[in-house]
């Protein structure tokens, strides 16, 4: 099985109502964990890094890397570009061996958007490479100003959607990046609004943190694919304390992290209803 098409994947999950989770790794503790949960779980796996990664581990070293434990195990895995910002990011995202994309062009004005999308898809649609696009905008990690948050409109959903060619839609309804300060308020009916509009994927972006009855309800909804990332640096972050407090040795530290973040996505993927959907 191994390397799939994120198309033919989130396709499978939105036709059986489960989501796939989109876990953004860039180190080896939080790959070797991500993995084993899958084999636990015998779910779909969407292996993710994105560009503020590199500082830490350069794409061109880690995607050779993703391949490797993609291409060794017999469940279905897809080696996605989270969040790029251009059409050079995406080039050397597709010469390092990543199978699908996302385009951020969601803080740009709606035109543009579009356009900039665009351009990505001609370059990887002849390739067989999948493209996602975000409609709204989620913001960045830390970004503290609630004005730069866009909700999706539904009522250009559609547009948007036939206009750029896109294989998967990232909707903005209340989730955000990094950690929630209160509970998130997700707009559950803009969802059914966007999912009523368009036949592509939907994906749910800044996922950690929103309560699991909220999550079962976005799958419910329409949403095929769900991005993780800080929870897997908080399960990481919470047994590092535990073993310092400890007084544990490195060994055991790097094998409680792996084990942590195994348990979390574990968790993830039976939340998500992706549990032996492989
Ligand atoms: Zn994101």
């Amino acid at each position: 099985m191994a390397l799939v098409s994120l198309k033919d994947m989130l396709q499978k999950a939105d036709t059986g109502r489960y989501g796939v989770g989109n876990f953004d790794v860039f180190n080896v503790e939080q790959l070797i964990g991500v993995m084993q949960a899958q084999q636990e779980m015998r779910a779909p796996l969407i292996l993710a890094y994105g560009p503020p990664f590199e500082p830490y581990s350069p794409m061109r070293h880690f995607a050779r890397l993703l391949r490797s434990y993609a291409e060794e195990t017999d469940l279905p895995v897809a080696i996605h570009l989270d969040h790029a910002n251009t059409l050079d990011e995406v080039k050397q995202a597709v010469e390092a061996g990543f199978t699908s994309v996302m385009i951020d062009a969601s803080a740009l004005p709606y035109e543009e958007n579009i356009q900039k999308t665009r351009e990505v898809v001609a370059y990887c649609s002849p390739l067989g490479i999948p493209v996602e696009a975000e409609l709204g905008h989620v913001g960045a990690e830390g970004d503290s100003d609630p004005a730069a948050y866009g909700l999706t409109d539904p009522s250009l959903a559609g547009e948007f959607v036939e206009r750029t060619g896109i294989d998967a839609l990232a909707v903005a309804i209340g989730n955000a990046h990094g950690v929630y300060k209160e509970k998130p308020w997700i707009r559950f009916d803009l969802l059914a609004a966007v999912r009523r509009e368009v036949a592509v994927p939907l994906v749910l972006h800044g996922a950690s943190g929103i309560p699991d009855e909220d999550i079962r309800r976005c799958t419910e909804l329409g949403i095929s694919k769900i991005n993780i990332h800080t929870e897997l640096l908080q399960s990481a972050m919470e047994s590092i304390r535990r073993d310092i407090e400890a007084g544990s040795g490195y060994y055991d530290v790097f094998n409680h992290h792996v084990q942590a973040v195994r348990e979390r996505t574990a968790e993830k993927m039976r939340l998500f209803g992706s549990e032996g959907k492989a």
